[in-house]
C-alpha cells in the first residue's frame, strides 16, 4: 500500500497515520522525492482501505501488491512526463529521440555530429565519457574535460545531454555539465549508485542489466524513487543468451510488459540491443510499434573508426533515414489508438 501524504502535514498528524498502520499489521517506510511525500507500507492482512483513506492528512492511498511500489502503475495510472526545459518532454504522447557517438572523442566528432542531429530535429545527444569496457587496456573515456567540450558545443546549438555515470563520485562533477544520467547495464544494481541518483534534481535513464530481469529493473528504479527522485526513465539494451549470430538480444517483450506495469516513460537502445548495424533500424521501428516512448541509438561521422562500438554505429546517411521513418511510424501508431 502506497500512501501520499498532505503537503503540510505536521509531525503529529504523520505519526497519527503511522501508527494507524501499524494497528493493522503493516510496516511504514517513510519516502521524501522531491514532490511529494509517501509513506510505503508493507504487510499481508487484509483489512478495509476507506480505514486509512479517511483519515487526516491521507492525500491518496491505494494498494500495491508488487515488490516495487512507486514506480507501479498500480500506484500512479498516468504516464509520467519528464521535462528537460525548453519544451522538451520524454514521456507519452511524443517520441523521444537520443543519438549520438558511443564515447566522445573529439570536438570535431562532437561538431559534426551535433549539426546532423540540429538537421533532423533531434534534440538529445548521447555521448560517455566515462566508459565501462570489458578490457583494462581498452579507450575508458575523456572524462570531464571531454564532458565540458561536449557541454559546450550542446549548449551553443539548444541540444540536451545524456551521459553514463559509472560512480558516486562521479554525480556531483558531472551534474552542471548533463541533463540526463545514464546508467549503464553494468551498474544496474549499483545500489549505491542508485541511492544516490536519488538525491539529486536531474533526471536518470536506467538501463537493464544483461542478465537482469524485468522484475529486477522496476526494482532498481525503485531505489532512485525511494531516495526522492521521480524524474526516472527505464532502458532496455538487450541481454545476454545463447544465441552468438549478435552481441546481445534485444527483449521486444520487455516494451509492453514495461509499459504495463510502470507508469516511467520506456526506451529502447537498439544499437546494444543487437550490437550489429545492419539490424539497428528493423529493431528501433519494432521497439517503437510494441510500444517505446523513446529511442537511443549509436551514431558517428564515420562509424569504422569509432573508438568503441563501432560495429553497432550508424552513419549520418542511415541515421538520418532511421530518424525520418521512425518519426513516421509513431505518428502512423498514434493515429490508429
Ligand atoms: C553505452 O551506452 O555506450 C553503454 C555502455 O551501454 P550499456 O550499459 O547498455 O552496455
Ligand atoms: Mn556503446
Amino acid at each position: 500500500m502506497i500512501i501520499q501524504l498532505e503537503e503540510k502535514l505536521s509531525e503529529k498528524g504523520k505519526e497519527n497515520i503511522q501508527a494507524k498502520v501499524n494497528s493493522i499489521g503493516y510496516q511504514t517506510t517513510e519516502v521524501k522525492t522531491q514532490k511529494s511525500n509517501y509513506l510505503v507500507c508493507i504487510g499481508k492482512k487484509e483489512f478495509d482501505i476507506r480505514l486509512i483513506g479517511s483519515l487526516d492528512g491521507v492525500y491518496d492511498v491505494h494498494r500495491v501488491s508488487d515488490s516495487y511500489k512507486l514506480v507501479s502503475r498500480k500506484w500512479k495510472v498516468g504516464a509520467t512526463r519528464i521535462d528537460l526545459g525548453d519544451r522538451i518532454i520524454i514521456g507519452e504522447g511524443r517520441l523521444a529521440l537520443m543519438a549520438g557517438p558511443c564515447s566522445i572523442e573529439s570536438e570535431d566528432q562532437v561538431q559534426k555530429v551535433v549539426t546532423h542531429l540540429v538537421e533532423n530535429g533531434v534534440k538529445i545527444m548521447r555521448g560517455g565519457v566515462f566508459k565501462p569496457r570489458s578490457s583494462p587496456y581498452a579507450f575508458r573515456g575523456m572524462g570531464m574535460e571531454g564532458l565540458k567540450m561536449f557541454n559546450r558545443i550542446c549548449r551553443e546549438n539548444g541540444i540536451k545531454i545524456i551521459s553514463e555515470v559509472m560512480q558516486v563520485s562521479q554525480i556531483k562533477e558531472m551534474h552542471d555539465y548533463i541533463d540526463i544520467y545514464q546508467v549503464g547495464a553494468r551498474n544496474s544494481q549499483n545500489f549505491n549508485l542508485l541511492d544516490a541518483l536519488g538525491g539529486v534534481d536531474k533526471p536518470v535513464l536506467l538501463k537493464r542489466g544483461m542478465s537482469g530481469t524485468i522484475y529486477e529493473l522496476l526494482q532498481s528504479a525503485e531505489y532512485i524513487f525511494s531516495h526522492g527522485n521521480e524524474k526516472l526513465m527505464l532502458c532496455e539494451r538487450g541481454i545476454r543468451t545463447y544465441e552468438t549470430a549478435y552481441r546481445n538480444t534485444f527483449d521486444l517483450n520487455a516494451i509492453p510488459v514495461l509499459k504495463e506495469k510502470t507508469h516511467l516513460p520506456v526506451i529502447a537502445d537498439p544499437s546494444h540491443g543487437i550490437g550489429v548495424r545492419d539490424y539497428v533500424a528493423a529493431i528501433s521501428l519494432a521497439a517503437v510499434m510494441a510500444g517505446a516512448d523513446g529511442i537511443i541509438i549509436e551514431i558517428h561521422p564515420d562509424p569504422n573508426s569509432a573508438i568503441s562500438d563501432s560495429e553497432q554505429t550508424l552513419n549520418f546517411d542511415e541515421s538520418g533515414h532511421l530518424f525520418r521513418k521512425l518519426k513516421s511510424t509513431y505518428e502512423f501508431l498514434h493515429k490508429l489508438n
